[in-house]
Formats: C-alpha cells, structure tokens, sequence
C-alpha cells in the first residue's frame, strides 16, 4: 500500500507530492491532463517558435514561497530571470510609476507627495521580510508564528480594505499602482483583507523581485516533477480521477482540485456547497513581431505591466466583473512581456507577450477589442506588432483544468472571509471529512498563486496524520 496518493500535478500538488516524498513516504501523483502542470506551463500556442504561458507568467510569489526556496529546483533547471524592474504601471500622458527592487526609486515614481507614505508603509516590514512570509503564509495555525509582533502590525496593516490603504496616499500614481495589485487575485478594493494583498506583492517586489523562469513556468513544475522522481515518487499523466476507487490503495490522498471536484469524487455530498466561485478572465497570448511600443520607457524595462489609467478605473473594472456580472468597457490589464529577458521564449526578433482583463464567472463574450483598445492608449501602434494570437475565455480556461470552474483562475472567489478562511470556516483547512482525504489546491490558504504554500501546508497535515498512525 501506498502512504500517499495526490490527484493533480498543479504547483501545489506537485509541492505536495515532494514534500511528502523527500520525508520518506512512497507517493504516487495522477494528472488529468498529459503533462504535469495545471496552472504553472508553457506551451506553443500560436506559431512555431513562440513558447507561451497559458496561465501563469510572473512569479513575485514564486520566487519568495517559503516552499519553494526549501528545495534544490535549481538542481533541476530551474533559472529566474529578472528585468531591470520588476513591475512598471504607465500612464496616458507617457510617464509610468514603478514598482522597483529599490524602495527609494518605488517611493520616487510615485511623486513627492506620496514617497514619504509609501516609505512608511513598507519599510518596517522589510527587515522581517523572510519570517512574516513564512507565517502569512502558513495561517491558519499550519506552524506556530516565528514571529507574531510582525505579523500583529502586519494585519492591522492589511486586514482593513485596500480602499482604507489607498488613503495614505494624495496622488493618482501611487493609488493606481496599488489599486492594480490588489487587482491580481481579481478582488474588488473595498474587501476584507485586500490592503494585505497589495502589500504582499509589493514587499515581494523589494525582497525579490517579480521574475519569469527560464524557459516559462513550465519550468516550475518540470523541476518539480523531475525532483519527485529522483525521490522515488511515480508520475501518471492523461489519468482523470472520477471516484476514489479509480485510485490505489493508499493511507492518505490529497486533492490539489477543486473542493466541488473533491466532493464529487469523494461522495461528500454538500461539505462545500456554500463555496464560492469568483470572476474569470479573458486572456491573450500573442506572438509579437517586436517589442511592446510602450510609450513610457520604464514599460519597457519591466517583465510585468499593469494597465489602468487611475484608481477608479481599475476599480470600476473589477467591480464590474467581480459584482456587476459584466464585461467592463475599459478593462484593467494585467500583462506579461517574458521575452524581453528570455530569448529562448521567442525566435529572433520576435516577442510572446500576455495579456488579461476581468469579466465575470462564465462570461461567454469576447473582449479582445476592449483589451487592444486600452493596449493601444499605453502602446500606439501595438495592434501592428501583432502576428498571431491565441483566445481564452472563462469556457477555455474552464475546459483546460478542471479547478478553474467558470473560468475562476483563483479556485474560489478571493472575497470576504473566503479569502483567507478556505474552503471552510476552520482552523484545518486541509482535513475534509474523511481522516485519510486531503485538499491543497489554491481553494486552501495561502490562495491562489504559484507558490506550493497550499501544497506544502497540507502536506504537513498528512505527515503528522501518517506519523500518529
Ligand atoms: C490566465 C492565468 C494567469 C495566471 N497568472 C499567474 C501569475 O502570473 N503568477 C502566479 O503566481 N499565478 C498565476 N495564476 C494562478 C496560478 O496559475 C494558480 O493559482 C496555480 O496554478 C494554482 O495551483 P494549484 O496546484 O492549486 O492548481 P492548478 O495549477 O490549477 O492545478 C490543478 C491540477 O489538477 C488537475 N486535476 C484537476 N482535477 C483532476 C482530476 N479529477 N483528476 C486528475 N487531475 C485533476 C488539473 O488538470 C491541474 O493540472 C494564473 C492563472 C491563470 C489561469
């Protein structure tokens, strides 16, 4: 008998099935699809040539997991790039505000009205960057804080709205910028817990930079993979597991699906029919004929792009998508230019670029004219550049991984409680009601991302579960 079976080789499965594996226990992973990934591959998607992204592109939480610095995935090729800045958030009038390794030139683009509040925000928390990750990360009570006084200033920081946030600041570059991180797990502004969010990713820009892995994200889960191997542990792909007995028999299982999937399979009825699912998006993969024409030369020194002219507007695109169950007219954009630092991404010449906007769960329209509208009020002449492209709506996204229902590329909407309390009310959020069955999908705290937290959370559930046995 097996001590561990996981279903599904997303980067927490993966995480799941190597932690376990690397304390000992014989493990066996079985993906739906035929190669292991989910939400972290790379794939030609529009010409020969082009290796694109069809999930995720940037990798600010990647590179900072806790998990994943724990493990040799540099042994098993796994390279980050970075740009000479990691995040840039231009402006109609050609100006950009950046987010910077360096606080002092963030805090600069942003104007001298809001440097000293942005400095004051973020500076106390740096020194502690390493252990408040390790324990924001592992709430609820998956390890004991490290070192509770900053995580106490931390969330009376974040736990309020980012609206409340945004207040520290006078001028629309700074509010902007931090409207649009919040804007990456596709939460409307005024929410629990969402000035946490903007803050976490902009801490991770100054820790250690928001970087794409060589190659693309396929890389992650390839180094994953090849490591879980090297320890003994099997991988099944083009395996989609329809009911507990599809599996072997093994002491424990861990699902990285969704917690619908999970009650389906595991016959438990409605233990989560009060989940909820969130917006989806609609995402463009391009293949370039050259770089981005960004009118603001920071754009085009940063591998991530955000794309809203104001405050405002970034949140009345959210709003739409995420309460008003409609496309927005002037999307938000969250875009990816991998290539400008990785030439194995693209042939000579030539670009992958990755583009997303919000719209609501299900949504069945095309919003590809909206996006290359706003793309162009930032970088005129774009639509020229443009060789190929490749769609995907929330009916695309859903039917290429099961754990995006409606399109929800997050695994639950990231909204009230259910941001931080998923899929359940409680303090175990990896136990279901089965002692030997496990969940470790984004639907489990830390959230949506690729960083293995989920994963490496419920991994240690298991490997105490197995120990008292
Ligand atoms: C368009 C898009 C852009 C994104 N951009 C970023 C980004 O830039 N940076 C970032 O950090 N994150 C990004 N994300 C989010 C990130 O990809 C996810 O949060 C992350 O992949 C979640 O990991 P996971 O292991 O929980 O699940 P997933 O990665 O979704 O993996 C789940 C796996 O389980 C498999 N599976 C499901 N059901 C079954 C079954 N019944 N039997 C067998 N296998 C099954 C699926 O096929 C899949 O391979 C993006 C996502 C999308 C879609």
């Amino acid at each position: 008998m097996l001590d561990a079976v996981v279903v599904g080789a997303g980067p927490n499965g993966l995480t799941a099935a190597v932690e376990l594996a690397r304390r000992g226990f014989s493990v066996a992973l079985f993906e739906a699809r035929s190669t292991v990934g989910g939400g972290a591959r790379t794939e030609e998607l529009t010409l020969p040539g082009f290796r694109h992204d069809p999930c995720s592109a940037a990798h600010p939480l990647g590179v900072n997991s806790p998990a994943f610095r724990a493990l040799p995935l540099d042994r098993y090729g796994l390279q980050w790039l970075h740009s000479e800045l990691p995040m840039a958030h231009p402006f109609p009038d050609g100006t950009a505000a950046v987010l910077s390794r360096s606080v002092a030139e963030t805090a600069a683009s942003f104007g001298p009205r809001d440097a000293g509040a942005y400095r004051r925000l973020v500076e106390p928390f740096l020194p502690h960057w390493d252990t408040l990750v390790r324990d924001f990360m592992s709430l609820p009570l998956t390890a004991l804080p490290r070192d509770p006084v900053t995580l106490a200033r931390f969330g009376l920081a974040g736990l309020p709205p980012a609206t409340w946030l945004l207040r520290r600041f006078k001028d629309e570059r700074a509010k902007a910028l931090f409207a649009g991180l919040v804007g990456h797990v596709i939460a409307p502004l005024g929410g629990l817990a969402t000035g946490a969010v903007g803050l976490v990713f902009a801490l991770a820009a100054h820790a250690r930079g928001w970087p794409v892995p060589r190659g693309g994200s396929q890389a992650i889960s390839d180094a994953l993979a090849a490591y879980l191997e090297d320890l003994g542990g099997a991988v099944h792909t083009d395996y989609e597991v329809k009911r507990l007995d599809d599996l072997p028999p093994a002491r424990a299982y861990v699902f990285d699906t969704s917690p619908t999937a999970l009650a389906r399979i595991a016959g438990f009825g409605d233990t989560y029919a009060h989940y909820r699912y969130g917006p989806s998006v609609f995402k463009i993969d391009y293949a370039l004929d050259g770089p981005v024409p960004w009118t603001a030369p920071e754009a085009r020194a940063a591998t991530t792009v955000q794309i809203g002219a104001s405050k405002d507007e970034i949140s009345t695109a959210l709003r739409a998508a995420s309460r008003e169950g409609r496309a927005p007219a002037r999307p938000f954009l969250i875009t990816v230019q991998p290539s400008i630092v990785d030439p194995t991404r693209a042939p000579e010449g030539k670009q992958v670029f990755w583009a997303y906007g919000h719209v609501p769960n299900g949504w069945s329209g095309d919003l590809t004219d909206a996006m290359e509208r706003q793309l162009e009020r930032f970088a005129p002449g774009f639509r020229d550049r443009v060789l190929a492209r490749a769609v995907a709506g929330p009916a695309e996204l859903a039917a290429h991984n099961a754990n995006y229902v409606g399109g929800d590329i997050a695994c639950g909407a990231a909204s009230g409680l259910q941001l931080l309390l998923r899929p359940r009310l409680s303090l175990f959020p990896y136990h279901t009601p089965h002692p030997a069955v496990f969940i470790c999908s984004s639907a489990t705290p830390p959230g949506p991302g690729v960083h293995g937290m989920s994963g490496h959370n419920a991994a240690k559930a298991v490997w105490r579960r197995l120990r008292q046995r």
